[in-house]
């Protein structure tokens, strides 16, 4: 019991039904524990969700601050950094807006705005994440159910490439695995639970079964799988590292469910064939369709990630990397990428709002990034902050400001406010409105002069 942390008993207030801001589960059962306008305790949240709730003081971006001659950031006011910001977006040949995966779907709007007015490339971490996933739904198909048919319908749940346990620690306990739902009564004991992992992780130790194929052998053991759905005899002894009667074992496990689930992440994505790993794995789904239902679903990183993509190809027809260069929206995928642009040094201006790319680039990424002015928009300094010329610091979504997300599956979830934010901060939103505000005000002035 070394470990034991006694529950908190000392607050002035409770607010139910909050909604977390961390991974893509959205868990909006949360009771936040409110004392002196703090959230000093976080009931049904997991470790990773409270900690970024009860958030560290110490690391909070509290004031604006401008990089000055000298190299070091300087407190400075509002308006100051703002026109500061603005004047910098607006002289930008090549800007990139990157980010907005923990920020709300009404920060993003105002963001595409300005992303269209001044001809910039908007983009978020599905560039470094689930962006092959969704090149694959763009080959492939989509065949996804939301999380509540799979709590009430799946007798099946394979995670493959997902370490749940890890990264979305409530997903097998509130969707998944554990819940007993409308068809499945007895929760945990009506279903199986598969994970093909290279590692016995800690998702692996939870499941029925454990199919521990090599590294980078996703393709090849899919493709075994697909077929013996066919009817097909496999010619090799081993597929990936897996003897072949297990394989067929499997598949024939896979067939005989009544409702399958696949959940997939970084495995497949980040793996070599990428989005050719994600291309098959869907096409095992559609297969599998012929015998019985099967659904699959990305286990989307950030809790507002999957937003951003829905938002974007709502409004330009295309999830990621949309460039506005022209005048309209263009998507290419290795050329108008973030990673690419600034890979091929192409970008002059970054604006980064919610992520960390500083922590998250690769090395070539980042050398360019501190080569370039970088506007950031966040709420705890990081190694992006160390590398920023503007700092504005904003406000905590589902926490001190409301704002709407979606969840990995599509569901759209209003996050409710539930403390003040700090003075001297400012609403996402706000800030990017301002911008936006002082840009076309810019726009305009060198309009007039140029008609003179
Ligand atoms: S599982 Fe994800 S959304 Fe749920 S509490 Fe944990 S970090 Fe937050």
């Amino acid at each position: 019991m070394a470990n034991y942390e006694p529950p908190v008993t000392d607050y002035d207030s409770i607010v139910e039904n909050c909604t977390c801001a961390f991974c893509g589960c959205n868990c909006d059962d949360l009771d936040y524990l409110i004392k002196d306008g703090h959230v000093v305790g976080v009931r049904h949240a997991c470790r990773l969700g409270a900690s970024k709730i009860m958030e560290d003081m110490d690391q909070r971006l509290l004031v604006p601050m401008i990089r000055g001659e000298d190299g070091e950031l300087a407190e400075t006011d509002w308006d100051t950094a703002l026109d500061k910001a603005a004047e910098l977006i607006a002289g930008a040949v090549r800007p990139i807006f990157y980010g907005w995966s923990e920020t709300s779907i009404e920060t993003m709007h105002h963001g595409l705005e300005l992303g269209e007015l001044v001809g910039a490339v908007l983009d978020n971490q599905a560039t470094i994440c689930h962006g092959p996933s969704l090149q694959a739904v763009q080959n492939a198909g989509y065949p996804i159910s939301t999380l509540g048919e799979v709590k009430n319908r799946a007798d099946m749940c394979l995670y493959t490439g997902s370490n749940a346990m890890n990264s979305h620690p409530r997903h097998m306990a509130r969707y998944s695995t554990f819940p007993r739902g409308y068809f499945r009564p007895r929760g945990r004991f009506d279903r199986t639970v598969v994970t093909l992992d290279p590692k016995y992780s800690d998702t692996a130790k939870m499941s029925d079964i454990w199919v521990g194929f090599e590294q980078n052998g996703d393709y090849e053991f899919y493709n075994a799988i697909r077929a013996v759905l066919k009817g097909k005899k496999l010619q090799k002894e081993f597929i990936s590292g897996i003897p072949k009667e297990d394989v067929e074992e499997l598949a024939e496990a896979m067939k005989n469910v009544q409702f399958g689930a696949l959940f997939f992440g970084l495995g497949l994505t980040h793996t070599l064939s990428k989005q050719r790993n994600i291309d098959i794995a869907i096409q095992m789904v559609a297969d599998l369709n012929s015998y019985t239902k099967w659904i699959l679903m990305p286990m989307r990183g950030h809790f507002n990630v999957n937003g951003f993509n829905i938002f974007m190809a709502f409004e330009t027809g295309f999830p990621y990397g949309v460039d506005f260069a022209r005048g309209y929206q263009r998507y290419m995928n290795g050329e108008t990428n973030t990673i690419d642009l600034l890979t091929r040094k192409e970008c002059d201006v970054f604006m980064v709002i919610a992520a960390d790319p500083g922590a998250h680039y690769p090395g070539g990424a980042v050398k360019h990034l501190a080569e370039i002015p970088v506007i950031q928009v966040d709420i705890h300094w990081g190694p992006s902050t160390e590398i920023a010329d503007v700092v504005l610091p904003g406000s905590f979504v589902g926490v001190e400001v409301g704002g709407t997300s979606y969840r990995m599956d599509g569901v759209p979830i209003w996050m409710k406010k539930a403390i003040d934010k700090p003075e001297t901060c400012r609403d996402d939103e706000w800030i990017i409105k301002e911008i936006l505000e002082r840009v076309k005000t810019i726009k305009a002035e060198q309009g007039a002069l140029a008609s003179k």
